[in-house]
């Protein structure tokens, strides 16, 4: 069986940081594998934006590098994709080349779609979106894109905000998690709406607790100097592990319609309870790591990375969260992520509470609970662990295994990059899976408390050693709860 895909409008994309890593190594592979599957249509265009001096040929060739290096190959129809791109030399921040820009982009007849993705650092947004504003590119078929970090706290986030929102409408303002993009979680919400099994016992009658775990065992990288103003906290926590909670906490939407969705995970924001100096040594735990091994090889401590010992930076968190609403009262939310840990894995852990009473004598083997786990990488897939008779002779023996509802084999499709999925949402207009102002200005008020929590006290982040689960305390703050993290031999 194939993929089932529809073409979208005729398009111009003009990626903003087009030599940048982003761009590079996500958007135009993604756009390469749409273009293979025949979504896009012939007379779409791809502009690549940046300082560089570079001509159209050059920037192919860097593209046809990249799309080898990500593993897309150089088959025969890459030549045909590198024809749609071209690269336009612009200084974000000065005026030379706009008039010529703009003039080329508003002489296309008939008038395609116009993209604009800001894969540039967020200290570029308000420049470009001036310019665009200026220049008079953005009309009614304008969309733009812009990439976190939306801020590093809500007064930021908010000039930001008001700064895009100055040229551009909020319907045509694409603000990309691209978690949001990934079959997991799209396929959470088809499990919870598509089904009637789960939903009546999506609650805190027959829900214990939720994990949400999103895990690298890579360190900084080339992200130093950025990472070390950011954290853990505001770089996966304000956006990635707060939108996949609200993706499971959210009441049901009226209809998949891109408000009516963000509206629910909205709520979902606003009713978590707030974390503050006076619960934030209970309900937190940040970490820092130092030298250990990753991958079986030594790797150094994150201050040896950063080349000063003084950071108080966290790279690791966990944190208990709670949603102080009717559905979810008394459930915990464990969440928990982290640089140059054991293991790169995102997953969801849905656990449900246990039998109120076992029939099953010592000698069968302890009832377990069921658990809905929906990794999201590596191994994008959804388990339901399910307690069953071991099959066979010799006694009732109880068992938990994994009913396996990941489909993509079955149905013979490669699982989607998230960027490919929303890349053309964003052509198609369809701002679903993408974070409204509200939302990400409602996921800073949450965090800012902590934030200044963190800030008064006067304990550096715990250490933990490279390649492990992070500090101690963060399995004391789970295990205080008579929980445990979850681990797939569970
Ligand atoms: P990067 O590799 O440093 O690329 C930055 C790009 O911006 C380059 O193409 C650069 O080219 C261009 N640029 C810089 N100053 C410019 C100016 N004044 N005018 C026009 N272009 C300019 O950064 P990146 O990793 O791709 O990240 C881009 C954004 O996406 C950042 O906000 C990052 O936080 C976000 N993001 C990245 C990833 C990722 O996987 N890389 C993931 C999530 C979010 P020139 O210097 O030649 O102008």
């Amino acid at each position: 069986m194939t993929s089932h895909t529809l073409p979208v409008d005729r398009f111009d994309l003009a990626i903003f940081g087009g030599t940048g890593d982003l761009a590079l190594r996500k958007l135009l592979p993604g756009l390469f594998r749409r273009f293979l599957d025949g979504q896009i249509v012939p007379g779409s265009r791809i502009l690549g934006i940046a300082r560089d001096a570079l001509d159209d040929d050059a920037y192919r060739a860097r593209v046809g590098e990249a799309l080898e290096r990500s593993g897309c190959g150089a088959g025969p129809r890459t030549a045909e994709f590198l024809q749609l791109i071209g690269f336009r030399t612009l200084d974000a921040t000065a005026d030379q080349g706009w008039d010529a820009f703009a003039g080329e982009l508003k002489a296309r007849e008939p008038r395609p779609v116009r993209v604009f993705y800001l894969a540039v650092g967020p200290a570029l947004f308000v420049d470009i979106c001036e310019k665009l504003r200026t220049h008079g590119l953005n009309g009614d078929d304008a969309r733009i894109v812009i990439e976190k970090p939306i801020g590093k706290d809500s007064a930021s986030a908010a000039r930001i905000n008001d700064a895009i929102g100055a040229g551009f409408d909020e319907r045509h303002i694409f603000r990309i998690d691209h978690y949001l993009g990934k079959e997991t979680v799209q396929n959470l919400l088809a499990l919870r709406f598509a089904n009637a099994l789960f939903e009546p016992l999506w609650n805190a009658a027959h829900i214990d607790h939720v994990q949400i775990t999103v895990a690298e065992t890579l360190g900084m990288e080339q992200r130093a100097s950025y990472y070390d103003t950011a954290g853990a906290l505001r770089d996966m926590v304000q956006n990635h592990l707060l939108q996949l909670l609200c993706m499971v906490a959210m009441e049901p939407p009226a209809t998949l319609n891109a408000d009516a969705v963000r509206d629910e995970k909205l709520k979902v924001l606003r009713a978590l309870r707030p974390i503050d100096a006076g619960n934030a040594a209970a309900l937190t735990v940040r970490g820092q790591y130092r030298a250990g091994a990753a991958a079986g090889k030594a790797v150094p401590g994150y201050a040896e990375e950063l080349g000063r010992s003084d950071s108080r930076t966290e790279t690791f968190v966990a944190l208990k969260a709670e949603i102080g609403n009717w559905r979810w009262g008394g459930v915990p939310f464990y969440l928990r992520t982290g640089k140059r840990l054991a293991e790169r894995v995102s997953e969801i852990v849905v656990s449900f509470r246990q039998v109120p009473h076992s029939i099953f004598d010592a000698a069968s083997g302890p009832v377990t609970r069921n658990k809905l786990v929906l990794r999201l990488q590596p191994d994008e897939g959804v388990k339901l662990f399910l307690m069953i008779k071991e099959p066979g002779p010799g006694g009732l023996r109880l068992k938990r295994v994994p009913l396996d509802m990941t489909f993509a084999e079955t149905f013979g499709v490669h699982q989607p990059e998230a960027y490919e999925r929303l890349l053309m949402d964003v052509v198609r207009g369809n701002p679903t899976l993408f974070m409204r102002r509200d939302e990400v200005e409602a996921a800073w008020q949450w965090i800012d408390p902590i934030l200044a929590a963190w800030n008064a006290d006067r304990e550096p982040p715990k250490s933990y050693t490279a390649g492990s689960w992070g500090p101690g305390a963060a399995v004391a703050l789970i295990e205080r709860d008579g929980r445990t993290w979850h681990e797939e031999s569970d």
